[in-house]
């Protein structure tokens, strides 16, 4: 497997680009209830149907200098960021688990989060347009995974971290439900599935660093008159970016954890 690294870290690369560009349809598209699937990308200015070559990723974007080809209107730089933000998450995923039958799962993963993260923090909810649909989707690719990896511990830890992880949270939100809503709560499951195949110290690491960030940059915010103490301040990229530091980074941090008790 280590021969093939390369080769499937530059294909997660592209794919991320191409992903990328269907994440943009899904931020634009989720939270105004519309389709994802048809009609196809229109400009919002002009209403002109987008041509297939001013639809690649990063490249049209920069090709026409961030403007329309037909009204000059400015297309936001979201759409290149977003599209360079994930082929940048799916190489690092794909170089932390090239070897792993988990790999497909963690790219989904990863997807989901980066769309769940910039719809939170415009619209303040995560939807469940792409929380259910997407459990829906790890469950059987960390199944596939087990089966072919013969690892079903790995999987029932997996099922079990994401129902406590969803319990934790639940009992959180129950008591403070001005923290964190309820999307907060649902997401937690798929964390909790996504760490737990690894390790409950894992998810408890990935949980805990998202809390750690919440209460940092949040206090960050206020102290800084960015934010009030009134003002909501989205949870759901906190989690995110706390489980994704842990799955791709934190496997020293456990090791010296795991020492410190021998
Ligand atoms: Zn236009």
């Amino acid at each position: 497997m280590d021969s093939l690294t390369p080769l499937v870290v530059a294909g997660c690369g592209v794919f991320g680009l191409v992903i990328g560009s269907f994440l943009n349809v899904v931020i634009w598209r989720v939270p105004r209830k519309e389709s994802i699937v048809a009609p196809g990308s229109k400009c919002p200015g002009c209403d002109t149907p987008i041509a297939p070559r001013d639809n690649v990723p990063v490249v049209s974007w920069l090709v026409l200098r961030g403007r329309c080809r037909h009204c000059g209107e400015p297309i936001s730089p979201r759409y290149p960021l977003v599209e360079v933000a994930t082929a940048v998450l799916f190489v690092a995923i794909g170089a932390r688990f090239a070897g792993s039958w988990a790999l497909p799962a963690y790219l989904v993963l990863g997807a989901a989060l980066l769309a769940i993260s910039v719809i939170d923090l415009e619209h303040y909810i995560i939807p469940n347009r792409i929380v259910y649909p997407v459990g829906y989707m790890l469950v059987p690719l960390f199944a596939l995974a087990a089966l072919l990896g013969g690892d079903w511990r790995a999987f029932t830890r997996a099922l079990l971290a994401g129902c406590a992880a969803f319990a934790v949270l639940f009992v959180i939100h129950f008591v403070s439900p001005r923290g964190m809503g309820f999307g907060d709560v649902r997401l937690c499951f798929l964390l909790g599935l996504a760490l737990g195949w690894l390790g409950w110290q894992y998810v408890l690491f990935g949980i805990f660093a998202g809390f750690l960030y919440g209460a940092v940059i949040g206090a960050a915010l206020i102290g800084l008159r960015l934010r009030s103490r009134r003002q909501h301040i989205p949870f759901g990229p906190f989690l995110a970016a706390g489980t994704l530091t842990v799955l791709l980074a934190g496997t020293p941090l456990i090791h010296w954890y795991q020492q410190l008790g021998t």
